[in-house]
């Protein structure tokens, strides 16, 4: 599943690529991707023809790449979403899902994927913040980001502060990776209750999950799964200091990491750095 920083690759990638370009023609090659969209593959086409982008836009994990008309283009990337960029004409890449054209018989953008858990739909007015996602809370990026206010629901909570930040109405863009090395670098464990963290733990960890996308970021995402590459089909280089480290030495202390069950998922941890207390 992409996070953050994997998502915020993407859309920079794209700015380039749509904003400003007329839709000429669209071809859907599975209709699973826009099931989203009542009226179907046809419709999704007709609809999409003609209309020109605006910036792509990106709130938490959830990206959408806006018209000049007010609506917009939700894109789910699910577990295997992708957006590739190609020429007129150049053969589709395996599991090719939705082909962009343009009238400027320019570069094709085209969305890939295998697994089809991701898809694309036209969200109506969804240029400025798509309908289907407004219950996303903003993300650290987000130029207005309340820490303070977020700082202050997180202690209200009772439940282990990984799951608290986890939750995307409360603060969105943090998922399961990037939380386990947040809660490292704080040196908390992750079922501590959040209302038992001070307001400077809080804020620090905040602090330290904005810290770590953008390092990763910064790298062009993590490279921890092969399905996910960027734009250009590569993918990041980013290494983590706790998660999937298992059994390898705490980069802090030394301690071998540990991986305990979480919800469906695990956390990484270092037993030492990070007491339950
Ligand atoms: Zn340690």
């Amino acid at each position: 599943m992409p996070e953050l920083p994997e998502v915020e690759v993407v859309r920079a990638g794209l700015v380039s690529v749509v904003a400003g370009r007329r839709i000429a023609a669209v071809q859907v090659l599975h209709p699973r991707p826009v099931r989203r969209h009542l009226s179907g593959p046809e419709g999704f086409s007709a609809e999409l023809l003609g209309r020109t982008f605006g910036e792509p836009r990106r709130r938490g994990k959830f990206l959408w790449l806006p018209f000049t008309d007010g609506d917009a283009v939700l894109a789910h990337l699910g577990m295997s979403g992708q957006f590739r960029v190609n020429e007129p004409g150049s053969p589709d890449a395996r599991n090719t899902r939705i082909r962009f054209a343009f009238d400027d018989a320019g570069p094709e953008l085209r969305f890939i994927d295998q697994r089809m858990f991701g898809g694309l739909s036209l969200s109506v007015g969804g240029a400025e913040l798509p309908p289907e996602i407004s219950h996303i809370a903003r993300d650290p990026f987000d130029p207005d980001f309340d820490l303070d206010a977020v700082t202050a629901k997180i202690r209200k909570r009772r439940s282990g502060i990984k799951h608290v930040i986890l939750d995307q109405g409360v603060v969105s863009g943090i998922g399961n990776i990037y939380a386990d090395e947040a809660l490292w670098r704080s040196r908390l464990h992750w079922a501590r209750p959040a209302d038992s963290l001070s307001r400077k733990q809080v804020r620090e960890l905040l602090s330290h999950a904005h810290q770590v996308m953008a390092d990763a970021l910064a790298q062009g995402g993590t490279s921890f799964d092969a399905l996910y590459v960027n734009v250009n089909g590569s993918s990041g280089r980013h290494a983590l200091n706790v998660y999937g480290r298992e059994g390898r030495p705490c980069k802090r202390c030394g301690t071998p990491i540990v991986r305990e069950r979480f919800m469906n998922r695990s956390s990484h941890l270092c037993p030492r750095c990070q007491r339950k207390r």
